[in-house]
């Protein structure tokens, strides 16, 4: 299948890369000319603008920072550029009524369009083992699960278009929740003079245990190997949670949903994120 990628950077490279490694043929574009570069080795074709990547292609995916720019790229450079009947697919981590919006629009323009954020970082991006969660039409869905399956271990059908994004802000409000819960609950161990080995032993058997603990441990040595074992690098930067948190609490009040463990959690990492945008989430263990 002729497919054209939009954004090409950390994640968006390897997806790329892995849609190649799958046969389709793929049409790339990216601002950058080093991603564009990275591309080329990965075996995509690359545009000078993401309209020539549209031209000719049946299924475009994007992977952008922000909602403005999906906006502005789907507005500007997609609908009327891709051939009419295409089927859309937006991975990017966007609020959901940009989500909606975009859907809405191409859907008039006479394409099939999917939300499809992704939950796992750079190295399940570049290993094809993400998990998608997607919203749209089931008609929209059947298209796109075979194109998503190509990048990743999990494509789950998240109900309307939106719904994709909505799974995606709650989980990670949840995550953020659950990660400051228990980098606190090991600092207290530790200050109460337990071991952090032992409380690790006790509590991951016990009714505290959660996937910050025995997934992603943010105490070294302890757990699985986390990055909290590589100096609290190379894991999810906590600037991209925070933007996963003002999503999530923007969502929020949008609704009128109570989530004051959510806003509690977004100015701890926000007073984080200041000095420590690129250091992994589970390094707010430092600060306790
Ligand atoms: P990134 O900044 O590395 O990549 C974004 C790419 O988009 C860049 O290469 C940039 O040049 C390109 N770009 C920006 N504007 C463009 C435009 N108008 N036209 C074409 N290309 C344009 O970011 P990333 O880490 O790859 O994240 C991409 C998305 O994935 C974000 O929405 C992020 O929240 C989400 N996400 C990231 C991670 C992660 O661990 N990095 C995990 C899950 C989800």
């Amino acid at each position: 299948m002729k497919i054209a990628f939009i954004g090409l950077g950390n994640m968006g490279g390897g997806m790329a890369a892995n849609l190649v490694k799958a046969g389709h043929q793929v049409r790339a574009f990216d601002l950058s000319q080093a991603a564009l570069a990275h591309a080329r080795e990965a075996g995509c074709q690359t545009f000078a603008s993401a309209k020539d990547a549209c031209a000719e292609a049946q299924a475009v995916v994007s992977m952008l920072p922000n909602g403005a720019i999906v906006k502005q790229v789907y507005w500007d450079e997609v609908i009327g550029h891709a051939p009419e009947g295409a089927i859309l697919l937006d991975c990017s981590t966007i609020d959901v009524a940009t989500a909606r919006e975009v859907i809405a629009v191409s859907e008039v323009h006479g394409y099939q369009m999917v939300d499809a954020p992704v939950s796992g970082g750079i190295a399940a991006a570049a290993g094809g083992t993400l998990t998608f969660m997607v919203g749209g039409s089931d008609e929209a869905f059947a298209r796109a699960e075979p194109i998503l399956a190509a990048m990743g271990k999990a494509v789950i059908h998240a109900g309307q278009a939106g719904n994709g994004q909505a799974a995606k802000i709650c989980n990670n409000m949840l995550l953020a929740i659950h990660m400051i819960g228990t980098c606190e609950a090991f600092a207290m161990a530790h200050k109460l003079g337990l071991d952090p080995q032992v409380f690790y032993d006790i509590a991951s058997v016990s009714s505290g245990q959660n996937w910050s603990m025995t997934s992603y441990c943010p105490v070294p040595g302890v757990g699985p190997k986390s990055p909290a074992d590589n100096d609290y690098q190379g894991g999810f930067a906590a600037g991209l949670m925070l933007k996963d948190l003002n999503l999530a609490i923007d969502a929020a009040h949008a609704v009128g949903a109570k989530v004051a463990l959510g806003e509690h959690a977004r100015a701890i990492y926000e007073a984080f994120a200041k000095d420590n945008a690129a250091t992994d989430f589970s390094g707010i263990i430092r600060t306790l």
